[in-house]
């Protein structure tokens, strides 16, 4: 049910994102399908060169899942967790994830933390094989948990002896952000992928208009909560609506981790989008700022900038930046509140 509802909102992205008022526009669309990172995405570009640039990015797509996967065992991340502490050689795509996370680990106050992977493994999220650990087993984990610990030189990359990482908080907003520039490169002014409703906007809609993207409504996650409306920018967000599971004491557990106790964030938050040009910085945020909770994550927004929010409370309130004024509309029976600077 939660993966029809994944398909749902990216064909619903889709038609809202690529409601052109020209039928001969819209006939020059080209789309790919794919399913990658455990994720369905869509790619959708137009004009003369988007066959092939829409190849070269499910190429690149491909390549990055390759060095990145936890599950793969010869992708870069795997050869890294297996390192019992010795340096390890990886991609630049690797070495330049793992910096920027330790950058965003540290812009938020530790909230993002890549080291988590072994909680978030006994929590089951990376199999399916769902287990609330006992605090003593979680105590056990967390003492290896250290993003800070992790070094990077150039391409070389070095964990602590018994510290795992994953890149999945971070990794797909850079795979966006990796497909418009291939779109760019390629000549492809008008574009809009979404990688499991992550989404990434190249320019503006064919007829210049910017594009609509939709946000789930976390408490309805089959329905739109709000729409904005976007040129040149990715809309990614994290929420506990999608992956989690039910305990059998009937609480929801879900992936989004505190580094602070190793159970799954409940800071007052249900979702968070974040809007901005550099999807690899929107996909890190949105995971973090789901840690720090609300007024954290409004106090980060003041004090970095580069980036919009919309945040909903788990006492089903919306909160949005100033900056999405006039580019945002509720559409949900919540109340929206504008965050000023
Ligand atoms: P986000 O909020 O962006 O990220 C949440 C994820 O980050 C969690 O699932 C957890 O892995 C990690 N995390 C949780 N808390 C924190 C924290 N505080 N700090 C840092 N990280 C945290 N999933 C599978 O089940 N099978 C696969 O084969 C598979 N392959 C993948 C390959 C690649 C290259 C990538 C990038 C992901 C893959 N995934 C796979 C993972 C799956 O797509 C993730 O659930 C996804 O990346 C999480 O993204 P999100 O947008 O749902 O949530
Ligand atoms: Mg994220």
């Amino acid at each position: 049910m939660k993966r029809f509802f994944a398909v749902l909102s990216v064909l619903t992205l889709l038609l809202t994102g690529c409601a052109d008022k020209s039928a001969s526009i819209s006939a020059h669309a080209k789309s790919r399908s794919i399913f990658a990172m455990d994720t369905y995405m869509e790619l959708k570009a137009y004009g003369d060169n988007a066959d092939a640039a829409l190849d070269r990015a499910v190429s690149r797509i491909n390549e990055i899942e390759a060095e990145l996967s936890v599950t793969l065992p010869d992708s870069d991340i795997s050869t890294l967790n297996a390192s019992s502490g010795e340096p390890v050689e990886v991609s630049r795509d690797c070495a330049w994830l793992i910096s920027n996370a330790i950058k965003y680990g540290d812009m938020t106050g530790g909230s993002l933390d890549i080291t988590l992977y072994p909680v978030v493994k006994e929590w089951g999220f990376t199999t399916g094989d769902h287990n609330i650990p006992d605090a003593a087993r979680l105590a056990e984990l967390l003492s290896n948990v250290d993003y800070s610990a992790v070094s990077v030189d150039g391409t070389e990359v070095a964990l602590p002896k018994n510290a795992e990482v994953d890149l999945g908080a971070l990794a797909k907003g850079f795979t966006s952000s990796e497909v418009a520039a291939i779109f760019k490169e390629d000549g492809v002014r008008s574009a809009i992928v979404s990688l499991g409703g992550n989404v990434q906007a190249i320019g503006s809609k064919p007829d210049g208009s910017d594009w609509r993207v939709s946000v789930r409504d976390p408490f309805a996650p089959e329905t739109d909560m709000c729409i904005v409306e976007i040129s040149d920018a990715a809309v990614i967000t994290s929420g506990n609506y999608e992956r989690y599971f039910t305990g059998e004491d009937g609480r929801n557990y879900w992936h989004i981790i505190d580094p602070a106790d190793g159970y799954p964030a409940d800071n007052g938050l249900v979702s968070v989008t974040v809007i901005g040009s550099d999807g690899l910085m929107c996909d890190a945020l949105s995971t973090a700022l789901f840690v720090a909770g609300k007024d954290s994550a409004a106090d980060i927004w003041r004090k970095e900038g580069g980036f919009e929010l919309i945040l909903v409370t788990d006492d089903a309130e919306v909160f949005y930046t100033q900056g999405l004024e006039g580019k945002f509309t509720n559409v949900s029976s919540m109340t929206a509140e504008v965050i000023s600077r």
